[in-house]
């Protein structure tokens, strides 16, 4: 173990040990290098302290510290970040992760879930009432960022995104201070909080309006990847039931039964389809599926909802090497999808993937200033994701991940998603918000003018500054 990271002072550290029910590790701890590690393996970061919180009390405690200490603050959920935004050197980690409880109110339609939970937590929670609500389609992510960057998934165009259903939002400012944010009190930070990402404080709970969606028909539908079957596809969203949630994924063939093996590791679209709607309408659904171009392989069958949002995660383990770039359209624009073709062809593993998240339909319902989420008119999100076993892999396939940018940037709107963001793209975060960005700048200065929370696509509180 190397410890190059500083020391905090003895009797700073033994308040907050003090403070803190949760653990608190240091450098010397014999858990102190899983303890520091990130979902992302491009991050490895040394903390001076990670504390795990148990309670709002220690979210509180952690905050003053790390305020008072003038220290870097990293807070996280479940760790997706792909920027790493979940560590820090030299910081203090504030790790959610024990913070996993959900109340389900079958009559009110809501949960109420703390911030460490993952998707595969709330999934759980809810389906056992009939019950869901948008959420990531890799049930390790968590809910922490992916709601407060905004949240796409299979239900999007049925039930928005996931900030969408955010009702309310229990919140840890930087000055440490508790508030409950609903559409009457504090106003402005739910408003910051549904898209505007983690800029404004640590959300201990978060209230989602729940929709009733228990078995679905879905799972992955394989074509060669060729221009006319993403145009069907197209066509098959412009014109389909918002209860068909179908993302997009351009990706090698993977290694799965039912796949022929001559078209493992081969360039191939799909589409992951998630229908929430009769089950006496599946066989139109599976026609529609049929009829985007030749079928070499598919698995789409009855399932309950959460499952459909499990058939990623074996092939993305925590500890792989991932740089993304993310962009919205309007459409999905011809030259799009040339490229989609020309660098799907070389796409770097079996893990890597273009995914197109649909967000038309109900996401569109919502206003473009409604919530911090400002790109209401887009209808696909666009997330590259080379994703890599080995750091020496990325040298190629970064540039890979912005040539890919730079060739949909002509048919792309200006800003894009920012949990689809590297952290070379902060220069973007202003495009990313439109119209949004100055209130958001306005909400932050008012609660974090220090910048506390900057690990982050950062909305910085001044102008043209991280402070
Ligand atoms: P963390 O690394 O823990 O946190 C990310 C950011 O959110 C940090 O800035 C952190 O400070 C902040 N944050 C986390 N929790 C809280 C909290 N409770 N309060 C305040 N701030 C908090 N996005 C989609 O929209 N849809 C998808 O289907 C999807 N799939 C993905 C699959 C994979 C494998 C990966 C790696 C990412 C995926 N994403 C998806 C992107 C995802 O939304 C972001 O990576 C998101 O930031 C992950 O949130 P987290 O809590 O797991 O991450």
């Amino acid at each position: 173990m190397t410890t190059s990271t500083p020391a905090l002072d003895g009797k700073l550290l033994e308040r907050l040990q003090g403070a803190v029910r949760g653990e608190i590790i240091q450098p010397a701890d014999p858990d102190y290098d899983e303890a520091r590690k990130v979902y992302n393996a491009m991050h490895d970061k040394r903390p001076a302290i990670i504390v795990r919180a148990v309670d709002v009390g220690d979210i509180v405690a952690t905050v003053d510290f790390a305020r008072e200490q003038n220290l870097l603050l990293a807070v996280r959920g479940g760790s997706h970040s792909v920027p790493g935004y979940g560590t820090c050197d030299g910081g203090v980690v504030l790790d959610l992760g024990r913070l996993r409880g959900i109340r389900v109110d079958p009559q009110a339609g809501t949960a109420r879930a703390e911030g460490g939970c993952t998707w595969a937590d709330v999934n759980h929670a809810t389906h056992a009432f009939g019950l869901a609500t948008t959420g990531g389609v890799v049930s390790s992510t968590g809910i922490g960022g992916l709601t407060t960057g905004g949240g796409m998934g299979h239900l999007a165009r049925r039930c928005g995104l996931a900030c969408d259903n955010v009702l309310s939002a229990d919140l840890v400012t930087a000055d440490g201070a508790f508030r409950t944010c609903t559409r009457e009190q504090n106003a402005d930070l739910l408003w910051a909080l549904r898209g505007g990402g983690g800029n404004f404080g640590v959300v201990a709970s978060f209230e989602y309006r729940l929709h009733p969606v228990a078995g679905i028909l879905g799972g992955p539908t394989f074509y060669p990847l060729d221009g006319d079957v993403i145009r069907r596809y197209r066509e098959l969203i412009a014109d389909s039931d918002e209860k068909l949630g179908a993302l997009l994924v351009v990706a090698l063939g993977p290694p799965v039964p039912f796949l022929p093996e001559r078209w493992h590791g081969r360039p191939l679209c799909g589409v992951v389809t998630c229908w929430t709607g009769a089950e006496d309408e599946d066989d139109r659904i599976r026609a529609r599926l049929a009829d985007l171009g030749p079928v070499v392989g598919q698995y789409v069958e009855r399932m309950p909802y959460p499952v459909i949002n499990t058939l990623f995660d074996e092939l993305l383990p925590a500890g792989l090497f991932h740089y993304w770039k993310g962009t919205f359209s309007h459409g999905l624009p011809d030259g799009a999808i040339d490229a989609y073709v020309e660098y799907g062809a070389t796409t770097p593993t079996i893990q890597s993937a273009t995914v197109i998240f649909p967000i038309d339909g109900a996401c569109h319902r919502v206003g473009p200033d409604e919530t911090a989420f400002a790109y209401r008119d887009a209808d696909f999100a666009t997330a590259l994701s080379p994703t890599l076993m080995t750091r020496a892999d990325c040298e190629a396939s970064v540039p890979w991940a912005r040539a890919f940018a730079a060739a949909l940037a002509p048919h792309s709107l200006e800003g894009g998603y920012v949990n689809f963001m590297d952290s070379d793209d902060q220069d973007r975060v202003r495009a990313n918000y439109r119209q949004n960005y100055d209130r958001l700048t306005a909400v932050k200065r008012r609660y974090d003018p220090g910048n506390l929370f900057r690990l982050n696509h950062n909305i910085a509180p001044r102008a043209g500054g991280s402070q």
